[in-house]
């Protein structure tokens, strides 16, 4: 690498991150399906956001809809405190969507206990993600966006239980929780 180029790269750090827009799946002929998956995951009569209908605002709408903490980590990819979120301790059965958009992610039976500080998930509802590489801390680590707002939600890790042995690391202030029993959250 030229050095001045490398020099640009050393003094942009973080802030060198491309940003990650949101996108539809690669995959259009999957999308009906994806759809239909979607639904079977949120309550009865409620909007099921469409996969080919991406989610792109501009900072300022975004900054305007999201409370700041959510802000700051969704579309600063910055990182909520260990043990903040109410969401570390929902037991109740329900769906976590994007607080973005309403696309549901995860639901309750993918949730465990990772002692972490941080809302963790063993998997995720299909199709709702995609990751890339962040070098925040030197080392790379997968982290993941929203396929439909583009809003960053956390980082994957390898560490998880059983079955698939992963770790959904998300901050709370990503996520709304939607209890199943329609009460609100
Ligand atoms: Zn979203």
């Amino acid at each position: 690498m030229e050095r001045r180029t490398l020099l640009k790269v050393l003094l942009a750090g973080p802030f060198a991150a491309q940003r990650v827009l949101a996108a539809p799946p690669a995959n259009m002929n999957g999308i009906e399906e994806l759809q239909k998956q979607w639904k079977s995951f949120l309550p009865a009569g409620a909007a099921v956001p469409s996969p080919a209908e991406p989610l792109n605002l501009t900072n300022g709408e975004w900054q305007k809809r999201l409370p700041a903490a959510s802000y700051n980590v969704m579309r600063e990819e910055g990182t909520e405190r260990a043990g903040t979120s109410p969401l570390n301790n929902e037991k109740r059965a329900g769906v976590f969507a994007c607080a973005g958009c309403g696309l549901p992610l995860f639901t309750s039976a993918m949730k465990y206990d990772s002692g972490t500080g941080w809302p963790s998930f063993f998997t995720t509802i299909p199709g709702v993600f995609q990751t890339k590489k962040d070098f925040y801390l030197v080392y790379p680590r997968t982290e993941y966006h929203c396929i439909r707002c583009g809003g960053h939600h956390g980082h994957l890790f390898d560490d998880g239980p059983p079955p698939t042995g992963l770790r959904y690391c998300n901050n709370g202030v990503a996520l709304r929780f939607i209890p199943k029993d329609g009460s609100s959250a």
